[in-house]
């Protein structure tokens, strides 16, 4: 797999094991998802999916356009801030690799983004 496309890959797991921990300590989720978990996994997706940067992506708590719409972003903050400490202990591959990415210079707006008015949704 490219190089590239890893890094997406990469943030797509993280992102689903930190929702998935806050899920089964919250919600008593297990291998599905609550409903509004599942929603928000699948919104974060789409946000992956499109993010401006691609393969120079920062973590999203690091990024000066946040493409989240406000109420989603909320949620997110509230599952990483719970999920992000104890992932080191379930995840830790993957834990390690996001505190590496979240030290990693925030890349330039690209110009595109930057034209266009916010795209929340
Ligand atoms: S918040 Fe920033 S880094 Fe995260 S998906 Fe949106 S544009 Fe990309
Ligand atoms: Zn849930």
């Amino acid at each position: 797999m490219p190089a590239a496309e890893a890094r997406l890959e990469r943030e797509r797991r993280t992102v689903d094991a930190m929702i998935r921990l806050y899920c089964r300590d919250h919600h008593a989720g297990g291998p599905a998802l609550c409903e509004g978990c599942e929603a928000l996994r699948c919104y974060a997706d789409a946000r992956l999916t499109r993010c401006v940067f691609k393969a120079e992506k920062p973590t999203c708590a690091a990024c000066p356009v946040h493409c989240y719409r406000p109420d989603m972003r909320e949620q997110v903050k509230v599952v990483m801030r719970y999920a992000g400490p104890r992932m080191i202990l379930s995840n830790p591959a993957l834990a390690i690799r996001h505190m590496i990415d979240a030290r990693r210079e925030v890349p330039e707006i690209p110009r595109r983004r930057r034209r266009s008015e916010s795209e929340k949704t």
